[in-house]
């Protein structure tokens, strides 16, 4: 089996926007995130950043997606014309539209929006999800002393994100990390993340051959997957969302096994 089943290109274009998205990051006033730690919203499985008060600079959120859009070009000169294009169509209004929508995770407003304007499907959400995730990442931060564990099925905590990935630290302690907004928490080593099943009988370990770093944790009862990885021995450690495109053979392998990150409620009550 191929390892990089991505291409270098696209990994180097990922890391060049990680980077710019910590420069953002840092670029922002945290006094505009005012996030609501409810607990028994917490307790509920909604995500803190439902309930966080983010006063969004709408010309700043303009000028990543320009940024982002100049990343890009660079990378894929073909592509210049139509990012121009979503540059030209990016106002004021249409910014805080695409802010609500990509936080609501929602394709199809996004796959129409491609359509309408003849840009490449991927497009618009993948901009808007970019200029997005800096506001979630500093939410995360803020509140991370408070996050010591997940609702089984709610994904992140912080940001809704399902689980997929996590890292053994320490003795070997099993910590899942959202590569959206990077928020951590520890979770029980033999244990869904989907479904709660911690009976040791129906978690499995695939394991890789070619890489004793990595694991697949597989639940046969929701038949969910969260990839683990053992960082302890790397000499420098990669950011969550540098990991988990690092990983994405991982993904490929759990699916082609019938293995979901996102686990249908009926296939776990089943
Ligand atoms: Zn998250
Ligand atoms: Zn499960």
């Amino acid at each position: 089996m191929k390892k990089s089943v991505v291409s270098k290109e696209y990994t180097n274009l990922q890391k060049e926007i990680v980077k710019l998205q910590e420069q953002w990051k840092q670029s922002l006033n945290p006094d505009r995130i005012k996030p609501n730690l409810d607990k028994a919203a917490l307790n509920a499985g909604v995500p803190v950043a439902a309930l966080t008060v983010i006063d969004f600079e709408i010309t700043l959120f303009i000028q990543w997606i320009d940024e982002i859009n100049k990343l890009i070009a660079k990378n894929n000169p073909e592509l210049e014309g139509k990012l121009t294009k979503v540059s030209e169509l990016l106002n004021e209004e249409t910014a805080i539209r695409w802010i609500d929508e990509a936080f609501a995770l929602n394709h199809i407003y996004f796959n129409r929006f491609a359509q309408e304007n003849e840009i490449e499907e991927w497009i618009p959400q993948f901009l808007a999800e970019t200029a997005l995730r800096p506001y979630l990442q500093l939410t995360a931060e803020k509140v991370q002393v408070e996050i010591h564990q997940a609702i089984p099925g709610s994904g992140c905590p912080v940001c809704g994100e399902p689980v997929r990935l996590a890292q053994l630290e320490g003795e070997g302690k099993k910590v899942i990390h959202c590569p959206r907004c990077l928020a951590h928490w520890a979770e029980k080593r033999i244990a869904c993340s989907h479904c709660g099943n911690d009976d040791h009988k129906t978690i499995q370990n695939i394991t890789i051959e070619e890489d004793p770093t990595s694991q697949i944790q597989v639940c046969e009862k929701c038949h969910g997957y969260v990839k683990v990885i053992d960082t302890r021995q790397y000499i420098s450690k990669p950011s969550s969302a540098i990991l988990d495109l690092n990983t994405i053979h991982l993904d490929f392998i759990a699916q082609e096994n019938g293995y979901k990150a996102v686990v249908d409620y009926n296939d776990s009550i089943r």
